[in-house]
């Protein structure tokens, strides 16, 4: 896989991000070469526009300093026992239009119930935001269960829908964050697992990067974000062959869980975590055949 735009970001400096019409026809390439990842990648592609960080129809909680410095040095994420609300007619809007993206490039049944699921009040958004802010992602794949949704495709499309919102509020609440250390595997603005994590920079120090709010934190190079472990006994990295110098993944022999990571100068932009995730499919299944899982219970 060549780097083609995501030199740009995985190499450059700040603002220096590849235009969108790029990033687009990347994505095209790439779902050229991996046939297996086509549909993902596609739909990210066709979502990618939207997905920028847009603070209408969604509430920031009024913290000060002190009470974020109280719940950080408690290990607890900002936004956690806060009132998040989602304006329900937007969120239902992108997480239609997101479903119609994925349906035109993948007409499938699994699509289809996505979208019935919302539409027919079987899943409820509001529910959906309590289970992430809370940190019980695990509520939203058993619902999904329930409703004999595909587990996997409902975190990503509540993902796309929430990511702007998401992006959004992680920003407005940057400046609680400051100066105050996070040493936890979950993330210190909404509490979601980590999407991925870098290795930024000359000195490759390590960040988990958020994959709902895209807040970064850094952490111990072998350090498991899961269980807390530590050690080359433990934890290691695997690749896929060729791939060293890009995407690895960080496993832990205790807990099992995955992180992948990406090899970065500087910190990512919030859309280029998606698009890095997407470009790394491979590196899931891999991970997933060795028995690693990155969505902890
Ligand atoms: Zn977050
Ligand atoms: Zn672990």
């Amino acid at each position: 896989m060549a780097l083609g735009f995501l030199g740009k970001w995985f190499g450059g400096k700040r603002g220096d991000s590849p235009a969108l019409d790029e990033v687009r026809a990347e994505l095209d390439r790439l779902a050229a070469e991996s046939p297996a990842f086509a549909a993902p990648l596609k739909w990210l592609r066709e979502l990618l526009p939207e997905l920028v960080p847009d603070a209408a129809g969604v509430s920031c909680p009024p913290l000060d300093p002190a009470q974020a410095r109280d719940k950080l040095t408690s290990g607890v994420p900002l936004l956690r026992g806060e009132e998040v609300a989602v304006d329900p007619k937007m969120f239902r809007r992108r997480w239609r239009r997101a479903c119609a993206a994925l349906e035109a490039l993948q007409p499938d049944a699994a699509t289809k119930v996505l979208d019935d699921a919302l539409k027919s009040g079987r899943l409820d958004p509001a529910a959906l935001v309590e289970a992430v802010v809370a940190g019980r992602p695990e509520d939203v794949r058993l619902r999904a269960e329930e409703l004999q949704l595909d587990p996997g495709l409902t975190m990503t499309l509540l993902r796309y829908t929430l990511f702007p919102s998401f992006t959004a509020l992680a920003a407005r609440l940057a400046p609680l964050r400051e100066g105050t250390a996070w040493e936890r595997g979950y993330c210190p603005t909404c509490g979601s697992w980590p999407l991925l994590g870098e290795f930024r920079g000359l000195d490759q120090s390590r960040f988990l990067r958020c994959g709902l709010c895209a807040d970064g934190w850094e952490v111990p190079r072998l350090w498991c974000p899961y269980c807390g472990g530590r050690g080359h006994e433990q934890y290691s990295f695997f690749h896929v062959e060729g791939e060293e110098l890009k995407w690895r993944a960080a496993v832990c022999d205790a807990c099992r869980g995955y992180t992948k990571m990406v090899a970065t100068l500087s910190a990512l932009p919030p859309e280029a975590l998606l698009v890095a995730d997407a470009a790394t499919l491979h590196l899931d299944l891999a991970a997933a055949g060795r028995g690693y899982t990155n969505a902890p219970t």
